[in-house]
C-alpha cells in the first residue's frame, strides 16, 4: 500500500473539463471536507506510519482557509497538493509566500502546448492563467510540478508540450503525464482508458463520502458517487479504514500500470 493518505477537500470547482473525474463544475454540491478534521486525521496518519499528504478536489483553492489548513497539514507530515493553476491572483501568490521553505509539491494541470487545445479541454482562459502562473509560483520559490492529463495526443503534441514545460523552468521528473481515466465525466463524455481496481495502485483517499481504494475512486456520474471502489462509509479513526484497504490488497493483486499507477 502507498504511504501517501489522499484528501478530497471539496468537490465543486471553477471549471469544468470535459475529462473530469469527479464531475465537478462551480455549480456542484461542495461536498466539503472540514479541515479541522483533515489535520486530526493527519495526525493519526503519522502515528500509522503514513509518510505524506496528497490533496486534491475540485479545486483546493476555492477553500478560503486553504493555505492555513495546509499548514497545520506541513506541520505533520509533507504535501502534494493538486490545483488547475488558475486562481493564483496577485493576493493569493502573496499569501503563498508563507510556504516558501516547507516541504510541500504543488502539481498543476496542463494538457497542451496550445491554448486552443489545451483550452478545448479545460475553460477558455486556461492556458494563459497557467502560463502566466508557473514563473510567479516557481519564483516564490515553490516546488512546481506540471500534470499533463492526455487522450490522443500525436508524437509532435507530446514533443510540443514537453518543450513548453521545460521552458516554463519544469525539469522533466516534475512533469507527469498520464491518460484520462474513463470514469466520471470522462465516461459520459467517451473519453479515457479503462483501469480495473487490479490496475490503480491502491492508496487510501478519503472524501465527505467515505473512504476509497486510490484517488482514481471517488468519482461521480450523472449527479451519483461511483461506490465500486468505495471501501468503507468510515473513515475515523483512521486505522478502520487502513484495516479494510489492508484486507482488500490481500486479495487484490495489483499490476502496475503507468498511466494508472497514481496521481503524482
Ligand atoms: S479536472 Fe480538475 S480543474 Fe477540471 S473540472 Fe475537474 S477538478 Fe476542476
Amino acid at each position: 500500500m502507498s504511504k501517501r493518505l489522499w484528501f478530497y477537500t471539496n468537490y465543486h470547482c471553477n471549471l469544468a473539463c470535459t475529462y473530469c473525474l469527479t464531475e465537478s463544475s462551480p455549480s456542484v454540491p461542495k461536498r466539503i471536507f472540514q479541515p479541522e478534521e483533515m489535520i486530526s486525521i493527519a495526525k493519526q496518519a503519522s502515528e500509522l506510519g503514513f509518510e505524506s499528504i496528497g490533496i486534491t478536489g475540485g479545486e483546493p483553492f476555492l477553500i478560503p482557509t486553504l493555505v492555513d489548513t495546509l499548514h497545520s497539514i506541513l506541520d505533520i507530515l509533507p504535501v502534494t497538493l493538486l490545483t488547475n493553476g488558475t486562481l493564483f491572483h496577485k493576493k493569493r501568490i502573496e499569501e503563498l509566500r508563507s510556504l516558501a521553505g516547507r516541504d510541500l509539491r504543488m502539481q498543476i494541470s496542463l494538457d497542451y502546448a496550445t491554448p486552443q487545445e489545451n483550452d478545448a479541454m479545460r475553460a477558455r482562459g486556461n492556458f494563459e492563467k497557467v502560463i502566466q502562473a508557473i514563473p510567479l509560483l516557481l519564483d516564490i520559490p515553490l516546488h512546481i510540478r506540471v500534470a499533463s492529463t492526455i487522450d490522443q495526443h500525436t508524437s509532435q503534441e507530446e514533443d510540443a508540450l514537453n518543450k513548453l514545460v521545460h521552458k516554463l523552468g519544469i525539469p522533466k521528473k516534475d512533469h507527469i503525464v498520464r491518460k484520462i481515466i474513463h470514469r466520471g465525466r470522462a465516461q459520459s463524455q467517451g473519453l479515457g482508458i479503462n483501469a480495473s481496481i487490479e490496475e490503480l495502485m491502491p492508496e487510501l483517499t478519503l472524501t465527505v463520502d467515505g473512504a476509497f481504494w486510490s484517488p482514481f475512486a471517488p468519482t461521480y456520474k450523472d449527479g451519483r458517487l461511483q461506490k465500486d471502489l468505495l471501501i468503507s462509509n468510515t473513515i475515523q479513526p483512521l486505522s478502520a479504514p487502513v484495516d479494510i484497504l489492508l484486507s482488500f490488497i490481500a486479495q487484490i493483486p495489483y499490476q502496475a500500470n503507468e498511466h494508472t499507477a497514481g496521481f503524482v
